[in-house]
């Protein structure tokens, strides 16, 4: 038989961007999509031409599409989907049970943010949401679902991969060209805390051959860090503060951050790392939310693995335990939230503040950062995650390397940054993860979801990979640009 012509367009996620991931594969009357993601960040919302990416018509991109595989939860993934039903088309939407659990918080937030954020624009509401969550279908991982029209002989395979809870690279099988595809998503590191690494599912991926790879490469430019330094980077963030009499506000990320963050305290106040006069706040109903999802899913869907023991939890019931603090209080209202920001502006006690808003774009960390608690020079607001060019967050950072330089504006909460905790493969990570397929036959590789130096920085280390010497085309693509894999 032979080839029909293929290819790959990436409608957001590329071109040095790392919000917005949303690729479709077609092949004739096949269209198949991966992921619709929203895109964030004041830089990569209005595009060279000042247009709002976010509000640009999908109609291009939708039509004719039959199904669209979801890799994750994460909103520069799925922040956009609801736009599929709303604008009348109706393909089949598959994602794993996890990922569809978290995307029902996250896209509710989303729309609650829309509506109320005056920076923001309005493109779905509630109702919008309603309808997509409607037509999700559940996949089991592993196992192929026949995708596209029908007899396209096209099937999709799900595959965890350890970047957050329910995360998964997804293998497209086109039966008819002989041609399996890779869209590895969001890659996660090897050893992850709640959805265990990448490590935890490799064996038992597929043994296709694969031909084309559409990789992220975010972080292809970060030095891999070891749990043991993630830990110390956070504690020793927390004490510093503490013993200089200030209090800890961690913006965090609403799904996974937040969560990754009350395991490590829970286990340094069993260990006595963290004395138990430090209280933890939560101010994040978001998050707290996301953790009532993982309490309904329960502990078979979380790794037995803690730090570098890969079966540190030897019952459900320790693993279900390590979402339990001690000290610990849980901020209702926006109102409290308010009221608490200005109880713990300056304080005698030791708090460490878990609050929503990984970016200080939104969020409970506002209420702290806009008023008193940043005025305390004791006080410290500690990043755990990337800082997407833009947002508040990544203005705090930047302004503080000034300050530090000016050694003016004493009167400031420190601004600190702890490094490890990104959820990505990190420089050579992703390529290991890469061999972890049968690459005997690759030949296509497209770099996607990075800006262009760690775009670039996958590539040199791919050059120096065993597999590079069969690889006829590797493209770094502009948003839009069509490669074509067989003509
Ligand atoms: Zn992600």
């Amino acid at each position: 038989m032979s080839h029909t012509e293929s290819s790959i367009r990436s409608y957001g996620g590329n071109g040095g961007l790392v919000t917005g991931s949303c690729h479709v594969y077609e092949r004739g009357d096949n269209k198949i999509m991966v992921d619709m993601g929203m895109f964030q960040g004041r830089d990569e919302i209005i595009s060279e031409t000042g247009k709002q990416r976010n509000l640009e018509p999908i109609s291009e991109i939708c039509r004719g599409t039959s199904t669209v595989l979801v890799t994750h939860a994460h909103i520069d993934h799925t922040g956009r989907l609801p736009l599929i039903f709303k604008n009348g088309f109706t393909p089949n939407i598959y994602a794993t049970e996890e990922t569809i659990g978290f995307m029902e918080v996250l896209l509710y937030n989303s729309a609650d943010i829309q509506k109320k954020d005056k920076d923001q624009i309005q493109i779905y509401s509630k109702e919008d949401v309603d309808i997509l969550l409607k037509k999700m279908k559940k996949v089991e991982p592993f196992e192929e679902v026949p995708v596209g029209n029908h007899n396209s002989k096209i099937k999709a395979c799900f595959l965890p991969n350890g970047h957050v809870t329910g995360s998964t690279s997804i293998v497209l099988r086109d039966g008819q060209n002989k041609e399996n595809i890779l869209f590895t998503g969001d890659i996660g590191r090897p050893n992850q805390l709640l959805c265990g690494g990448y490590n935890e599912y490799t064996d038992k991926y597929p043994d296709c051959r694969i031909n084309t790879v559409v990789t992220e490469s975010t972080c292809s430019e970060n030095i891999p860090v070891t749990f043991e330094e993630r830990e110390k980077n956070i504690l020793e963030a927390i004490l510093k503060t503490g013993d200089r009499g200030g209090n800890s506000l961690f913006p965090v990320l609403n799904f996974h951050r937040l969560q990754e963050i009350i395991e490590m305290v829970h286990h340094w106040q069993e260990d006595g790392r963290l004395p138990l006069d430090y209280k933890i706040i939560i101010d994040a109903p978001t998050g707290m939310k996301i953790s009532e999802v993982f309490d309904d899913l329960g502990p078979n869907h979380l790794t037995a693995r803690y730090g570098n023991d890969p079966s540190f939890y030897k019952t459900s019931e320790s693993s279900r335990n390590r979402f339990v603090l001690k000290n610990s209080t849980v901020i209702g209202s926006h109102e409290e939230s308010k009221l608490n920001a200005k109880n713990l502006a300056n304080t005698q006690e030791k708090y460490i503040i878990l609050a929503s808003g990984g970016m200080a774009n939104n969020g409970r960390s506002l209420n702290y950062i806009s008023g008193e608690f940043n005025q305390n020079s004791n006080n410290s607001v500690v990043f755990t995650c990337y800082q997407v060019p833009g947002t508040k967050g990544a203005e705090m950072l930047s302004a503080e390397e000034k300050i530090k330089l000016e050694l003016k504006k004493k009167k400031k909460a420190e601004i600190m940054w702890t490094d490890g905790n990104t959820g990505h493969a990190t420089g050579p990570e992703i390529n290991n993860f890469i061999e972890r397929f049968n690459l005997n036959d690759l030949h296509n590789i497209i770099v996607t979801h990075g800006r262009n130096p760690a775009r670039e920085a996958y590539v040199k280390d791919t050059k120096g990979r065993d597999y590079y010497k069969n690889i006829s085309m590797m493209v770094l693509p502009v948003i839009r640009q069509r490669v074509k894999l067989y003509t």
